[in-house]
């Protein structure tokens, strides 16, 4: 198999009540696990099998090979988005990221707002982003679906999946509750380690 599925870099029930072992069960064990063997069984034979996943999603998107781009994407956004969650993580961010955050948004509190809102009001299935643009400035943005700035020459340095299987073991149908609990686990030591100087 050319792509596997990560560890996650912690333990499945190190957020409970948030998201539950069982919601791990699923979320990761199975929608994630499904991603990366529809994506093997998609590439089989193709010139992608030789690619990195990264080259793969913007390949794809490029020729609108959509079914590989799904997968592909897909299996990058949670693939990044397990590791923007800590059991240590949440309260303010630190480092480089907390000084982007009060001079782009004005504080925490206002970027925070911004962020919820747009996680908690994106139309359908997709992911909320925070990254840097080409002028080294941070954007929140929502993209539908699989998307993923990795097609927009834009660098995601922190995500949480607004898909509906993200949250409904632990939240049923209540995404604003699945947006709260976020800011209590975000790992602002990675996101610092995506932001290039
Ligand atoms: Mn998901």
């Amino acid at each position: 198999m050319k792509f596997t599925l990560p560890e996650l870099p912690y333990a499945k029930d190190a957020f409970a009540p948030y998201i539950s072992a069982e919601g791990f069960d699923y979320h990761y064990g199975k929608h994630h696990a499904t991603y990366v063997t529809k994506l093997n069984e998609l590439v089989q034979g193709t010139d992608y099998e030789n690619k990195t996943l990264e080259e793969v999603v913007v390949q794809s998107a490029k020729e609108n090979k959509t079914p590989i781009f799904n997968n592909s994407a897909q299996h990058w956004n949670h693939s990044f988005f397990w590791n923007c969650l800590s059991p240590s993580g949440g309260s303010l961010p630190t480092g480089k990221v907390a000084e982007m955050i009060d001079r782009d948004f004005g504080s925490f509190d206002a970027f925070k707002e911004k962020f919820s809102t747009t996680a908690t009001t994106l139309f359908g299935s997709g992911w909320a982003w925070l990254v840097v643009d080409q002028s080294g400035k941070l954007e929140i943005v929502g993209l539908s679906n699989a998307g993923t700035p990795l097609t927009q020459d834009k660098t995601p340095i922190l995500t949480l999946d607004v898909w509906e299987h993200a949250y409904y073991i632990d939240h049923r149908n209540a995404r604003p509750k699945h947006v709260e609990g976020f800011w209590n686990v975000v790992n602002w030591d990675f996101v610092n380690s995506n932001i290039k100087n």
